[in-house]
């Protein structure tokens, strides 16, 4: 038998509210996938329309996807007996932060850090712009 690892008790509603949350998203990419359907027999004049209404659409998509996929993440470290680590400097994660965000993957301090390198890195992979003078 394991020794008794597991963090904090009151795992079992954050794996409520994980899956809750998990729930609510499929089903609100389920609902575009039906309005997608639905809009499948629409007049040509109202292409524009659609294209613009499926940009939207897509870019909240993506959020969504992205979403489920620390939703999931997070799960899956509530059966490996890791969730509430800090997936950078291994320190548990304020509870208060849990609370308002199951999902986290970092600490306050090394999510800062992470937002940090992550904007520099986008910075670094932006094409620079030729100024001809
Ligand atoms: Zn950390």
């Amino acid at each position: 038998m394991k020794a008794g690892q597991s963090p904090a008790n009151g795992n079992q509603s954050y794996r409520a509210e994980l899956e809750e949350k998990r729930t609510g998203i499929l089903r609100t990419l389920g609902a575009k996938f039906d309005i997608r359907a639905a809009m499948g027999r629409v007049a040509e004049d109202d292409q524009a329309q659609i294209s613009h209404e499926e940009f939207i659409s897509l870019q909240r998509n993506s959020l969504d996807y992205l979403q489920l996929r620390l939703v999931d993440e997070a799960l899956s470290r509530l059966d490996a007996g890791d969730f509430g680590i800090c997936q950078s400097c291994s320190d548990p994660i304020a509870a208060k932060r849990l609370r308002a965000l199951p999902w986290a993957r970092y600490c306050i301090d090394c999510q800062n850090t992470v937002a940090e390198d992550l904007d520099q890195e986008w910075r670094s992979a932006r094409p620079r712009v030729a100024v001809t003078a």
